[in-house]
């Protein structure tokens, strides 16, 4: 409870993230690019500083969730980065979901410095991020792991160490590709109930207790009845986390071809302006392949 923690990029996730942090009694420094954005934070206690060298000079566990690998290399890395700032011993935990492959790089850089990365990415969305419920797969050392798992806990219901550092990371990339396909197949089943004149509300209601049930159908539902696509998680974050698994499955020799095809699908959504709306709007590009 003593230690204070920094933490940078305060986005839909990170600025729920911290506020439970903040909640459970932790002292906060904080970074946003958008320097605005920490306001309300900084009305709730937090420190805020202007780079990310000033978090890590401020602080012995500094958490990451930015958007993807350029973005964490710039913020731990770079100029004005974490490893400028870093005291031995500190631990940075990146809670983006990235390339697990950059992870281990920037692991390995934070090392000379002697301090520890872990790699913790989630999922549970933006509601599960302000309850508190987030699931949080972690890869790194045990010891550190069990250290800051309380910390963790603040942000999310599951915590699971699943491996080495990148392992979390290698576990992100399992889950974005089941929604992704679970996404896809969802909205051209209804698209289909919607072609043959079908109310997709009976659907739902008819098939979410058997095996076509499930939490995607469950929180996705409410956003193709109402047509409302706002985010969530944007399309533009998904394109990224299937672009980071199929060059992770041609690094590991492992053929991905559904995850190419509903990749390019989610780009063509994206080509259309769609990128900064929710990934559910991919509804919107079956129906239009449906002549609708
Ligand atoms: P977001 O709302 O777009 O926020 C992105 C954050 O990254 C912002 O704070 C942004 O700063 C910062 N950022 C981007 N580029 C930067 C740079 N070059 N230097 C410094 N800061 C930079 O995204 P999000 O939805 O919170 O997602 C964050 C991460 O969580 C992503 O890796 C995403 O895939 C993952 N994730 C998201 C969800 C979800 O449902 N949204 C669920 C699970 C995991 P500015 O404010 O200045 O733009």
């Amino acid at each position: 409870m003593s230690k204070k923690i920094g933490f940078i990029g305060l986005g839909i996730m990170g600025k729920p993230m911290a506020r439970n942090l903040m909640k459970a009694g932790y002292s906060l420094v904080v970074y946003n690019r958008t320097a605005s954005k920490a306001q309300e934070l900084v009305q709730a206690g937090a420190q805020q500083v202007g780079s990310p060298k000033e978090v890590a000079e401020n602080s012995q566990i500094i958490i990451t969730m930015v958007s993807d690998s350029p973005e964490v290399e710039e913020v731990i890395l770079g100029p004005k980065g974490v490893i400028q700032g870093l005291k031995a011993g500190s631990v940075v935990i990146d809670m983006s979901s990235i390339s697990p492959v950059v992870t281990q790089r920037i692991a390995a850089e934070l090392s000379t410095k002697g301090a520890t990365m872990l790699d913790a990415p989630v999922s549970g969305g933006e509601t599960g991020a302000v309850q508190g419920t987030l699931s949080i797969m972690v890869g790194g050392d045990e010891e550190v792991f069990n250290e800051v798992k309380p910390v963790l806990e603040k942000m999310g219901k599951s915590v699971v160490r699943v491996g080495r550092i990148g392992a979390g990371g290698f576990t992100k990339l399992s889950n974005q590709i089941i929604v992704a396909a679970a996404l896809q197949a969802i909205s051209e089943a209804l698209v289909l109930a919607q072609k043959a004149g079908v109310d997709i509300q009976l659907v739902y209601e008819a098939i979410r207790g058997g095996m076509a049930g499930g939490r995607t159908l469950d929180m996705k539902i409410p956003m193709f009845i109402q047509r409302n696509f706002e985010p969530g998680f944007k399309m533009d974050l998904h394109i990224k986390d299937l672009k980071n698994a199929l060059l992770a499955g041609k690094s590991l020799g492992v053929a991905l071809p559904s995850t190419g095809l509903i990749h390019e699908l989610f780009t063509a959504c994206r080509a259309q302006g769609k990128g900064q709306k929710d990934h559910s709007v991919i509804y919107t590009l079956v129906e239009q392949l449906a002549g609708l």
